[in-house]
């Protein structure tokens, strides 16, 4: 179930990308945020790709292909966690209490099935050590994709990284339930699985 939770979010969110057909699943293993899916990639391009434009500006690509796959496998451990998932009615007071320095007041202000990618992203940017000072100033869904604004005093890659691969998971988790999702076309624009999707074609 997890297994294939994590192909089908791959298949979704990783289209295009460079080296995909390099990635191997090797199973699950135990670990201390939840069941791990074992996974490499060889010929994923690790950095994220700069974009030169005119004026010699340069715009990061979207996150890398191991970034996201390590997010992901990460979101999947803390959902499958306790067994058979169930985001808990509490669940952002808990991630509130868990990590005072990242979320606070409303935050993270989204759908329960994003509680698991922002507690792997919390967990991921935990493990590097948070940024001086730094705020989350504002969580939400927009156009069907989580926003994680944030500031911090000093610049750091590894915290706009893993904030970026949240913003951009999201776009394929249900905001509802966090089984795999598309954003859906019809009058709103939300990421939701199928049986949460009224009906609703993915875009
Ligand atoms: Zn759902």
């Amino acid at each position: 179930m997890i297994e294939d939770e994590f192909r089908t979010v791959c298949s979704y969110a990783l289209v295009g990308y460079e080296g995909l057909e390099t990635l191997r699943i090797h199973g699950i293993e135990p670990s201390p945020i939840g069941p791990r899916v074992r996974w490499e990639a060889p010929g994923m391009p690790a950095e994220r790709e700069r974009i030169l434009s005119g004026g010699g500006f340069v715009s990061l690509g979207p996150p890398s292909g191991p970034m996201m796959l390590d997010l992901l496998s990460r979101t999947l451990a803390a959902r499958w966690a306790h067994g058979t998932p169930r985001c808990p009615a509490n669940w952002r007071n808990s991630l509130q209490q868990r990590f005072p320095k990242l979320f606070s007041d409303e935050d993270p202000c989204v759908g329960p099935g994003w509680s698991w990618l922002f507690e792997a992203g919390a967990v991921a940017l935990r493990e590097r050590g948070v940024p001086r000072n730094f705020t989350t100033q504002q969580t939400k869904e927009k156009f069907g994709s989580a926003r994680w604004y944030w500031s911090a005093e000093e610049s750091c890659e590894y915290t706009k990284n893993v904030i970026s691969t949240v913003e951009n998971l999201s776009a394929f988790i249900c905001e509802d339930c966090g089984r795999p999702g598309r954003i859906r076309r019809g009058g709103w624009a939300k990421c939701r699985c199928d049986v949460h999707a009224s009906g609703k074609a993915a875009r």
